[in-house]
C-alpha cells in the first residue's frame, strides 16, 4: 500500500525489463533525479496510461446516487443487530454517497444520530440530528429525532435545552394536530420517561470527566531543547556522511520518556487492505470497514461521524474544519483523482500532497537555489557519493545580512536552530544510489503519470457542478500548475524515494521491529540494511556479533554436570576449564531441543483440554529435561514455567503458579527488558494470581510494578491497566484481616 497496487507495479516492472539495455544504463547510471525522471517520463505510454486509468477507473471514488439507500438498508439490519458501531459506518458510507440537502443526506444523517445515541456519543448524535435537519430532514418524521434531541441534552446535563426542546416539541404537535394523531403511544410514552429523567437528574450535580486526554496533555517534555524547539534537551542534531541529518542521544535516556513532540509535516491517512478494484457488477458497494471509514482524511482524528467531501466519496473529514482546510490547502486538486491515487500508493500521495502543501513557488526556489548554488547550468540535484558535502554547501546556508554563512546541518538556521519547514523537509536524504534501478523507474513513472494527470485536469477545469451546493467552499479552481512540470516531477520524485528511511507510519503498537530482543544480529542488520541502507554499529549489535556463536541467552545449551554455557559453532564444548565434560555436537542438542519443544506442545494441549493434573504431569518433565541441557534464560524454560504456572492458577493452587510465573518473568526480563511491554504483560499474569490468592500485599506491589511498566507502552484506556485499576480498587476496599491467607 506504500507502493503502487500489484497490478501496476507488475506492468512497470515487466515494463523496465522489456527495456534494450543500452535505456536500462542510461536510467541506471544517470547522476541525477532530473536524468533518471526525464529519461523514464520519456519511455511512458499512452497505452502505459490507458492500462492505469483502467486500474484507476476500479476504485468506487464518486458519488453513486443508488448507494445511500443500499447502505441505508445495509445499517439498519446492523442496527437491528445491535451493531451500533457497524450501523454508524454504514450510514456514513450512505452519508459519503448522498448529495447535499436531499432526503438521502438527511434520512442517513439521522440514522447515524440514533446508532450514536445507543453508543453514548451525545454529543457527536446531537450534531448529526442538526445534520439532518438542515439538510432537509421530513416534517412527518420530525418527532422522533426531536425527541432524541431531548434524550441527548438530558444525557449532557444540558437540562435548559433539553427542556426548550421538548416544549418545542409539544407545540408542535398541538400547532399541528395532524401530527398529534401520527404521533405514536410510544413516541408520547418516551416523552412522559424522558420529563421524568429530567426530574431525577435536576437534583444531581453535573460532572462530567472532561479529563480524557488530559494524560497526553500531561505528556511534556523533561526539559527544552535549543536546537530542537520540539525536542527534549535528551537528544541532539547531527549530520552524518551516509545518514544525512539524525537525532542522537545525549543522555541516557529514561523508559517512556518524551523525545519528540511535533506536528507531522505532511501526512497522508493510509486506505489500509482495500477491496481489490471491482471490474463487474457483483459486490458493487462494498460494507467493509476501511480506515477512510473511521479516520478524518486530513487529521487522521478517530471519528464515526464522518463529514464527506462534496466532490467525492473517498475524502470523509472529523468536522466541516478539517473539509473545509483541506479542500484549500490540496482536496481541489487531489479530489478528482482519487482513484489514480490509491492505484498509485501511499508513498506517491504523500509526495503530491507535499508540493501542494508548500506551494509550486517554494518547491522551485528550493530546486532552483540548490542548483545556483553547485554552479550547473542545468536544473540538478546532485546524488554522487559526495552528495551530503554538495548538500551541505547548496543549501545548508542561509543569508544574514547579505553574508552568506554556511550552516554545518541542511534544514537549519544560520544559528544552528532546526526549522519546521519544507527546506528542513528537503534536506532529507532520498538515497538514489541505494535504491535498484527499477524500483527508481518505477517511481519515476507513477510521477510522470501522475504529472501528466495534472496537467490534462489544468486544461479541463474541475465542473463546478461538483461544489455547486457548498456556499462555504470556495468555487473550484483550476488547480495551479508548474509552468514546468519537470521541476514538480523530480520533486516528488526526490520525496517518493525519500519516503522509504524518513516517513513513519502510525499503526497500532507493534512488536515486529527490528529490536535487539526480538529479532537476532543477522537478520535484525539485514532488515535495517535493505529498509535503510546503513550497517548499524550500535553496541547491541556489536557486542552480540562478538557472542553470535554462541547464539543470544535465550537460546544457549548448558553443560549437562557443571551448567556452565556451552561455546562453539558446530562441536559445543563447555564454557568452564575445570570441567571434564566431553564435547557434543551441536545437530545432536538442537534435535533434543526439538523433541522437548514437541513435548511442550504435548502439554499445553493436554492444559487447554482441562487434563490439569496430567499437564502438570507432563510439564515438570520436561522441566527437569530443559534443565540437563537449556540455559536458564533459554525462551523453552521460561515456556514451561508459563505453562506449569497456568495449570496451577486453574488447579487453584496460587502459591505455586505464583512460583513458576516468577520464574518464567525472570526469563522474559533478561530477554525483553524491565520496562519492556513483554515484562508488563506477565507482571499483569502475576498480579492476576497474587490477587486470586488473596496475598494482598504482594498483589498490591505488583499490580503497581505493572501499572508502571504497561503505562510506558499504553494509553491509560488500555485493558490491562483498567484491569489492573479494578484489581487494586477491590484490594484496598478489603476489610483489614488481622492474619490474611499466606502465600
Ligand atoms: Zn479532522
Ligand atoms: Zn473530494
Ligand atoms: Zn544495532
Ligand atoms: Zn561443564
Amino acid at each position: 500500500m506504500d507502493l503502487p497496487v500489484d497490478e501496476w507495479k507488475s506492468y512497470l516492472l515487466q515494463k523496465w525489463a522489456s527495456l534494450p539495455t543500452s535505456v536500462q544504463v542510461t536510467i541506471s547510471t544517470a547522476e541525477t533525479l532530473r536524468d533518471i525522471f526525464l529519461h523514464s517520463s520519456s519511455l511512458l505510454q499512452p497505452e502505459d496510461e490507458l492500462f492505469l486509468k483502467r486500474l484507476s477507473k476500479g476504485y468506487l471514488v464518486g458519488k453513486d446516487s443508488d448507494a445511500p439507500l443500499f447502505y441505508r438498508e445495509e445499517g439498519n439490519k446492523k442496527f437491528q443487530e445491535k451493531d451500533y458501531t457497524g450501523a454508524a459506518v454504514l450510514y456514513s458510507k450512505g452519508v459519503s454517497h448522498s448529495r447535499p440537502n436531499t432526503e438521502d443526506m438527511s434520512l442517513c444523517h439521522a440514522n447515524r444520530s440514533a446508532a450514536l445515541f445507543h453508543l453514548g456519543q451525545y454529543e457527536t448524535c446531537l450534531k448529526d440530528i442538526n445534520r439532518a435537519q438542515t439538510h432537509g430532514y421530513p416534517e412527518r418524521l420530525q418527532p422522533k429525532i426531536m425527541l432524541r434531541k431531548a434524550e441527548c441534552l438530558v444525557a449532557l446535563g444540558r437540562l435548559q435545552e433539553a427542556s426548550q426542546t421538548i416544549s418545542d416539541l409539544e407545540r408542535n404537535f398541538t400547532a399541528t394536530p395532524a401530527l398529534a394523531d401520527v404521533l405514536p403511544q410510544t413516541l408520547q410514552r418516551n416523552l412522559h420517561r424522558l420529563k421524568m429523567k429530567m426530574q431525577e437528574k435536576d437534583s444531581l450535580t453535573e460532572s462530567f470527566p472532561a479529563a480524557l486526554a488530559k494524560t497526553l496533555e500531561d505528556a511534556a517534555l523533561r526539559e527544552e531543547n535549543e536546537q530542537l524547539s520540539n525536542a527534549s534537551s535528551s537528544i541532539g542534531l547531527c549530520v552524518d556522511p551516509l545518514k544525512g541529518r539524525c537525532l542522537v542521544a545525549t543522555k541516557d535516556i529514561l523508559p517512556g520518556e518524551l523525545l519528540v513532540q511535533e506536528d507531522a509535516f505532511v501526512s497522508v491517512l493510509n486506505p489500509g487492505e482495500l477491496p481489490p478494484p471491482h471490474h463487474g457488477l457483483d459486490s458493487k458497494w462494498d460494507t467493509r470497514v476501511t480506515n477512510g471509514d473511521l479516520y478524518c482524511h486530513r487529521c487522521l482524528k478517530h471519528t464515526l461521524a464522518t463529514v464527506p467531501c462534496d466532490g467525492c466519496s473517498y475524502a470523509k473529514y472529523c468536522s466541516q474544519e478539517c473539509l473545509q482546510q483541506a479542500w484549500e490547502l490540496y482536496h481541489r486538486t487531489e479530489c478528482p483523482l482519487g482513484g489514480l491515487l490509491l492505484t498509485l500508493g501511499v508513498f506517491c500521495h504523500i509526495a503530491l500532497r507535499l508540493t501542494l502543501l508548500v506551494g509550486f513557488e517554494d518547491v522551485r526556489k528550493i530546486i532552483t537555489k540548490l542548483c545556483d548554488k553547485i554552479s550547473n547550468k542545468d536544473i540538478c540535484l546532485p546524488e554522487s557519493n559526495n552528495q551530503v558535502k554538495t548538500l551541505n554547501y547548496g543549501l545548508g546556508e542561509s543569508e544574514k545580512n547579505g553574508n552568506i554563512v554556511e550552516t554545518p546541518i541542511p534544514g537549519c538556521d544560520i544559528n544552528g536552530k532546526y526549522e519546521n519547514n519544507y527546506n528542513a523537509v528537503f534536506n532529507l536524504l532520498p538515497h538514489t544510489e541505494n535504491h535498484s534501478p527499477e524500483h527508481k523507474f518505477l517511481c519515476a513513472l507513477c510521477v510522470s503519470a501522475l504529472c501528466r494527470q495534472l496537467e490534462a485536469a489544468s486544461l479541463q477545469a474541475i465542473p463546478t457542478e461538483r461544489i455547486v451546493n457548498s456556499s462555504q467552499l470556495k468555487a473550484a479552481v483550476t488547480p495551479e500548475l508548474c509552468p514546468d512540470v519537470t521541476i514538480w516531477g523530480v520533486a516528488m520524485l526526490r520525496h517518493m524515494l525519500q519516503l522509504q528511511c524518513n516517513a513513519q507510519a502510525m499503526t497500532t503498537i507493534q512488536h515486529t521491529g527490528p529490536h535487539k530482543s526480538r529479532m537476532g544480529v543477522a537478520e535484525r542488520q539485514q532488515k535495517l540494511r535493505s529498509q535503510y541502507f546503513f550497517d548499524c554499529a550500535c553496541p547491541a549489535c556489536q557486542t552480540e556479533a562478538h557472542r553470535m556463536a554462541a547464539g543470544p541467552r535465550w537460546e544457549a545449551f548448558c553443560c549437562n554436570s557443571c551448567g556452565a554455557p556451552m561455546q562453539g559453532d558446530d562441536v559445543l564444548r563447555c564454557g568452564s576449564r575445570s570441567c571434564a565434560e566431553s564435547a557434543v555436537s551441536r545437530d545432536h542438542l538442537v534435535s533434543r531441543l526439538q523433541d522437548l519443544q514437541q513435548q511442550v506442545r504435548v502439554a499445553q494441549k493436554l492444559l487447554r483440554d482441562g487434563e490439569l493434573e496430567r499437564a502438570v504431569q507432563r510439564l515438570s518433565g520436561c522441566q527437569r529435561d530443559a534443565e540437563s541441557f537449556l540455559w536458564a534464560e533459554h525462551a523453552v524454560v521460561g515456556e514451561i514455567a508459563d505453562g506449569l504456572a497456568r495449570a496451577c492458577a486453574a488447579l487453584g493452587d496460587w502459591q505455586k503458579s505464583a512460583t513458576h510465573l516468577q520464574r518464567s518473568l525472570y526469563v522474559v526480563e533478561v530477554r525483553h527488558g524491565p520496562s519492556s511491554v513483554e515484562m508488563g504483560h506477565e507482571l499483569f499474569k502475576l498480579a492476576q494470581i497474587f490477587f486470586n490468592g488473596f496475598a494482598v500485599p504482594e498483589a498490591l506491589s505488583t499490580i503497581q510494578k505493572a501499572e508502571e511498566v504497561l503505562s510506558l507502552h499504553c494509553g491509560p484506556w488500555d485493558d490491562e491497566i483498567q484491569e489492573l485499576q479494578k484489581m487494586k480498587s477491590c484490594l484496598l476496599d478489603l476489610p483489614p484481616t488481622p492474619v490474611g491467607p499466606a502465600l
